[in-house]
């Protein structure tokens, strides 16, 4: 089964400096994103990318755009996030597996440190074969632009827990008088004992 994340690279030459521009759109097969939003399975994402073939192999530069939608924690209105984002991650070139070793073991300083620092990362992005799977990155991007509880906005102040009315739409002084719903259920159940 064909990965929607994996884009072939074929077109762009494995010399420095060589460079290549795509619009990419990821129809996604299941939904993306956090537990109470995500965008949802048969959404598209967005992609303009930038590949750019370095020493060390390809450089991604990447738009993100994407919409997530979920529902407001307190009403349960719809929410829906716009996610905008750049990205930048280097994929390389698959090593042998000697040099594989050589790495694990020696920590070298690199020489262009400084344009390093955002390509650094914990999990390093490797190109398989001319194959660049974009997944992690575009992962990366939507997680971190999405809230754990979403919210239709920071003054929600949700809904009333006996109507389910929001709070916003109801008078201010919208109360439910408690004794009032008690007495209708006693008074049901006592008319039907006092017939027997
Ligand atoms: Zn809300
Ligand atoms: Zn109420």
């Amino acid at each position: 089964m064909a990965n929607i994340f994996e884009f072939n690279t074929h077109e762009l030459p494995r010399r420095a400096g060589e460079m290549k521009e795509y619009q990419l759109d990821i129809t996604l097969d299941e939904d993306m994103g956090v537990p109470l939003i995500s965008v949802p399975a048969g959404d598209l994402i967005e992609v303009d990318a930038r590949l750019e073939s370095v020493t060390e192999g390809i450089l991604l530069s990447a738009d993100i755009y994407a919409i997530a939608k979920g529902e407001c924690i307190r009403c349960l209105d719809p929410v829906e996030i716009v996610i905008d984002r750049k990205i930048q991650d280097l994929y390389r070139y698959e090593p042998s597996s000697d040099t594989r070793k050589e790495k694990k073991s020696q920590k070298k300083p690199r020489k262009n440190e400084e344009e390093d620092v955002d390509l650094e990362s914990d999990d390093e992005l490797w190109m398989d074969g001319n194959i660049m799977n974009l997944e992690t990155p575009i992962r990366d991007a939507i997680v971190l632009d999405l809230p754990v509880n979403p919210l239709c906005s920071k003054e929600c102040q949700g809904l009333c827990p006996d109507c389910g009315e929001k709070w916003a739409s109801l008078g201010e002084g919208h109360v439910h008088e408690a004794i009032d719903a008690r007495w209708a259920g006693l008074s049901g159940l006592d008319f039907k004992n006092s017939d027997e």
